[in-house]
């Protein structure tokens, strides 16, 4: 069988001016037909762009995407449009969808691209929308809608064309912790009924016990491992972020805190105690002897 993604030894730098960065360095990737990869990373890791590269919106400076057997670089634009609109469903964090149409019609718009008739593409899209819990839903147009119905829309837009492959940037982050669980769940079945290949990337540490197999992305590289490099959250947007590329610390009660940015720095420094909570609530620190226990719990 086809392996479903492949890259080999893909670069994708950017030139800013006088500087050149590597979103991308050196990466090799292959995931399976039916496999969930979920891919972490702090903000600015790459992950964007990998998903990016992976669904053919991007070009790699070098090396090679692989999907379903066929090297990207080796179709041509038609091929590759043809490509993206039969074989990947793409989730966007933002969900993309069209506001002047109602659910049903935003999940219906790739099959119009792909010449599917007008009530076939209908009928799937109810098919789809009352599949994923939206069936009450179908004529309500995207600002009648909830961020949590709105991404469950956009899951089943990517979905309408039958594609091998899913992929999802950060899909659970402009959602609350109940409806990122939803999506996700969402999409971990989607992967495990139909065999589809899923592939998300996200910063979002509450969605990663639903993977296959969990990757972590740095400075554009992959690791297996998450001790590759050190990283902490910023208290201000929540963000997890490499502790070394943070943009300044500030220690609150002998903790440091890391920032993504100086608008993070700035908002913290503006009143420090919003961000950090007061040590008078905390819970009183157990004795030595029940401490351990806890610990052992854990
Ligand atoms: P993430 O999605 O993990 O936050 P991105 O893939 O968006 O990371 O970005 C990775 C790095 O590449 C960042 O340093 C970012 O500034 C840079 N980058 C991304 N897209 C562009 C672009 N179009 N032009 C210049 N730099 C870019
Ligand atoms: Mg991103």
């Amino acid at each position: 069988m086809t392996t479903p993604l492949r890259l080999d030894d893909v670069t994708k730098t950017f030139t800013t001016g006088d500087t050149t960065i590597a979103a991308v360095d050196h990466l090799d990737l292959s995931v399976d037909a039916g496999e969930l990869v979920i891919i972490m990373g702090p903000s600015g890791s790459g992950k964007t762009t990998l998903l990016q590269l992976i669904g053919a919106l991007l070009t790699p400076t070098s090396g090679t995407v692989t999907i379903n057997g066929q090297a990207i670089a080796e179709l041509t634009r038609t091929q590759i449009a043809e490509l993206r609109l039969h074989q990947i469903g793409f989730i966007f964090q933002s969900f993309n969808l069209l506001e002047a149409l109602n659910a049903v019609d935003n999940v219906a718009a790739p099959a119009t691209l792909a010449g599917t008739p007008a009530r076939q593409r209908r009928q799937r899209s109810r098919e789809l929308l009352d599949q994923l819990g939206l069936g009450h839903r179908i004529e309500h147009r995207p600002d009648e809608l909830s961020g949590g119905e709105k991404q469950r829309v956009a899951i089943a837009r990517a979905l309408i064309n039958d594609p091998a492959l899913i992929l999802a940037d950060e899909p659970t982050a402009s959602l609350d912790a109940a409806s990122g669980y939803q999506v996700l769940h969402l999409l971990q079945d989607i992967a495990a009924s139909t065999a589809k290949t899923v592939v998300i990337v996200t910063h979002d540490h509450r969605i990663t016990d639903a993977a296959d197999r969990l990757l972590w992305l740095a400075d554009g590289v992959l690791h297996d491992r998450r001790a590759d490099f050190a990283t902490a959250t910023d208290p201000v947007c929540g963000m997890e972020i490499i502790t070394e590329r943070a943009a300044g610390t500030r220690t609150h009660h002998g903790e440091t805190m890391w920032f993504c940015s100086q608008v993070c720095l700035h908002k913290y420094d503006l009143n420090p105690r919003l961000w950090t909570p007061d040590p008078s609530s905390a819970p009183p620190t157990p004795p030595p002897d029940l401490g351990s226990e806890h610990d052992a719990d854990r």
